[in-house]
């Protein structure tokens, strides 16, 4: 192990810091690393493995794609993508779709097709409202709307046009979003800001500043949607219905793919060559991703997400108060907010004792498990944190 982090530190462009653990296979909640140590994981992936590891429908569905086409330009169709653009505008309740490979290129299609409608009703309309501790992604325009100078600093001038708000700041909102502003894009938990969940007034703001400011919604679901907060989207947990919405991590249960949703309204502004993706809509990336939408239909997973989601709250609000200052979330995207600057610490413990968690900062704990889990996995997981907490 020592050889391969050496060799990661030698070949590998140092934006990851080598890793401690290298895994070989998964199978449901579990991994294994190339030593066939199990862990239990609860962080799937930063909440992608939503159908669990290898999930058998997904397996099948992804081979049995491979060994008929793996490739299709835009030039021609593939039934299946079109399949999939129809299953995603009936859960989201939108209009039309478009594929990419992953959630910063969804959100820059969401952000071009915002400014593009903006412009055609008055050629000032420009400005993206997006909030302070948001993530977009890493794109240059992506991290441009990211409100956090970490992931921008040194990668300027970066491109103009957007403004920052306070998240859950409705006068805040109020004084960022005006005639000139052509979208609103917020997460409805913040992720990467540290689960941190919209308030319902903030969400319902959002909604009412656009429709009075001409401006479109933009809902970035790439961690939260696909049933992980117990509804397909998060933002229907909110009674909040967007213009346009971004889908990623979660949509194909690892395999990559991207997905923006739009209504017809604001997709009649985007004719042939607006845009566009060589690997967008590939036939593999389709074919997983129908095959975890059956998934989560057929296996009950956005009831399950919800289910154990409380379960893992409830349990873990009764755990410590000492280490514990807040267990916050929405189904199965859990911050654990720590009195001490801890979290990393607590991580590398939870993995040295077969538990896979995340952490954000040095205080914040990231539950993402697969839907998938039972209550012997949420009492194992428990079990494991619970034991941290205790030690002195
Ligand atoms: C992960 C994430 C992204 C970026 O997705 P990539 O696939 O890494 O480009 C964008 N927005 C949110 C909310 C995310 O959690």
């Amino acid at each position: 192990m020592n050889d391969l982090k050496k060799e990661f530190e030698k070949h590998m462009l140092g934006v990851f810091s080598a890793p401690d653990i290298w895994l070989e296979r998964g199978s449901g909640v579990n991994v294994y690393d190339i030593d066939g140590k199990e862990y239990l994981d609860f962080l799937a992936g930063i909440a992608v493995c939503a159908t669990g590891h290898c999930h058998p429908k997904v397996v099948s569905a992804i081979s049995g794609q491979a060994s008929k086409l793996m490739h299709c330009t835009n030039l021609y169709g593939i039934p299946g993508e079109v399949e999939l653009a129809r299953e995603l505008c009936i859960m989201t309740g939108l209009g039309k779709a478009f594929f990419s490979n992953s959630g910063a290129e969804a959100n820059e299609a969401a952000i071009k097709m915002a400014r593009k409608y903006a412009h055609s009703k008055d050629p000032d309309k420009s400005n993206i409202v997006t909030a302070n501790n948001s993530f977009h992604g890493r794109t240059l325009l992506t991290v441009t709307a990211t409100g956090q100078e970490k992931y921008q600093k040194g990668y300027h001038p970066l491109p103009p046009g957007f403004t920052y708000t306070p998240y859950n700041d409705v006068e805040a909102l109020k004084g960022n979003v005006g005639k000139d502003t052509a979208a609103v894009m917020m997460e409805p938990i913040q992720g990467e800001g540290g689960i941190i969940p919209a308030k319902q007034e903030y969400m319902k703001a959002a909604r009412d500043l656009c429709d009075d400011n001409g401006a479109l919604l933009i809902m970035d679901e790439v961690q939260t949607g696909v049933g992980r907060t117990g509804m397909f989207l998060a933002s229907e947990n909110y009674g909040v219905k967007a213009d346009i919405v971004s889908l990623a991590k979660a949509l194909g249960s690892g395999f990559p793919i991207g997905a923006t949703l739009c209504t017809d309204e604001c997709a009649s502004v985007m004719g042939p060559g607006d845009h566009g993706s060589t690997f967008g809509g590939n036939p593999l990336a389709c074919s997983a991703a129908l095959a975890t939408l059956k998934v989560v239909m057929e296996e009950d997973l956005m009831m399950n997400a919800a289910k154990m989601g409380t379960y893992l709250k409830l349990t873990l609000k009764d755990l410590d108060g000492r280490l514990i200052k807040d267990v916050r979330g929405m189904g199965l995207l859990i911050g654990i907010e720590l009195n001490e600057p801890k979290a990393v610490d607590m991580k590398n413990w939870c993995a040295e004792n077969g538990l896979l968690v995340g952490s954000i900062k040095d205080t914040i704990i990231r539950l993402a498990p697969p839907l998938i889990i039972g209550k012997a996995d949420a009492d194992k997981a428990l079990g494991i944190m619970g034991k941290y907490m205790d030690a002195p």
